[in-house]
């Protein structure tokens, strides 16, 4: 168990390598961790994460009340704490606005397809969490949907979060979702994403064990089908109209391979630049005459 002098100084060191890494600006983002069963050490509002001492910290209760620190606990405490509500396992939960990660936020496209082996057997799928205002208590609201099968999402139009074991399993699960959005990004300005087959994702599902890291929740079973979702009540009580269902498995983007483990993505689009496609216009003009 890490002492509460260490968990501060990984804090600090955590905050100067994302703001290092370009994964926050200014101020933004924030880090916590369990500080035993009922306490958590959360990184204080309105300072910048790059340049943090281990006295600004603040100690809260799961309920967000401060019990400790001359600074008021960050703007986003109330998605932290949704996250330690619904994940008994979490110990340390890492929010950032990643560049990359953040343009697929932006552009509504979720790191969900069969593309990397490692980001397969430690994160799975990385899907979106809908918009919410950061810091309402909307924001919680929309990481609850995901969170119990997902330890790293993007939230829509603003950033990405990621949950771990300890402190750097959740930060590490951070650069990994960066890297992964860059790669992506590379291999689609390229025109092309060849994809793990179904059958390959599942034999790297079932090394997961092997590799010692445990995933939240199961691949879901069919390619391209909407995720189990479990309707929340309060126990004892029938469902009601409306209420905010779970996601009980990940979506992962992975087409039949019939014997093969890497496939052409079916679906795939050849982006042509600007002056490529106004050739084609032109030639397509050109014949009509
Ligand atoms: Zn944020």
């Amino acid at each position: 168990m890490s002492t509460e002098s260490s968990l501060r100084a990984d804090i600090v060191e955590v905050g100067r390598r994302m703001y290092a890494r370009g994964y926050t600006a200014s101020n933004d983002g924030n880090i916590s961790v369990r500080l035993g069963a009922d306490r958590l050490l959360m990184t204080p509002k309105s300072v910048c994460k790059g340049f943090m001492t281990p006295d600004m910290m603040c100690i809260t209760d799961l309920e967000g009340r401060k019990l400790q620190g001359d600074r008021d606990p960050s703007s986003e405490m109330l998605m932290h704490l949704e996250v330690y509500r619904q994940r008994p396992d979490v110990q340390a939960v890492v929010h950032a606005h990643p560049p990359t990660a953040t343009g697929f936020a932006v552009a509504g496209i979720p790191l969900d397809r069969a593309v990397l082996a490692e980001v397969l057997t430690t994160l799975g799928s990385i899907p979106i969490a809908e918009y919410a205002t950061p810091s309402t208590k909307a924001l919680p609201e929309a990481v609850r949907k995901y969170i119990k099968a997902h330890d790293g999402m993007l939230l829509a139009n603003h950033g990405a979060l990621t949950v771990g074991g300890d402190l750097y399993g959740a930060y590490f699960k951070m650069e990994t979702i960066e890297h992964f959005a860059k790669i992506s990004l590379v291999a689609r300005l390229l025109g092309r994403e060849n994809l793990l087959s179904r059958e390959e994702v599942m034999r790297l599902q079932e090394l997961r064990g092997s590799y010692g890291i445990q995933a939240p929740a199961p691949i879901c079973p069919e390619p391209g089908t909407e995720p189990t979702l479990v309707t929340r009540t309060e126990a004892g009580t029938t469902p009601t109209f409306g209420a905010v269902p779970d996601v009980t498995c990940q979506v992962v983007q992975a087409p039949k391979g019939d014997g093969l483990r890497l496939v052409t993505d079916p679906e795939g689009e050849i982006r042509l630049t600007y002056r490529e496609l106004s050739a084609l216009i032109e030639d397509a003009i050109r014949s009509l005459r």
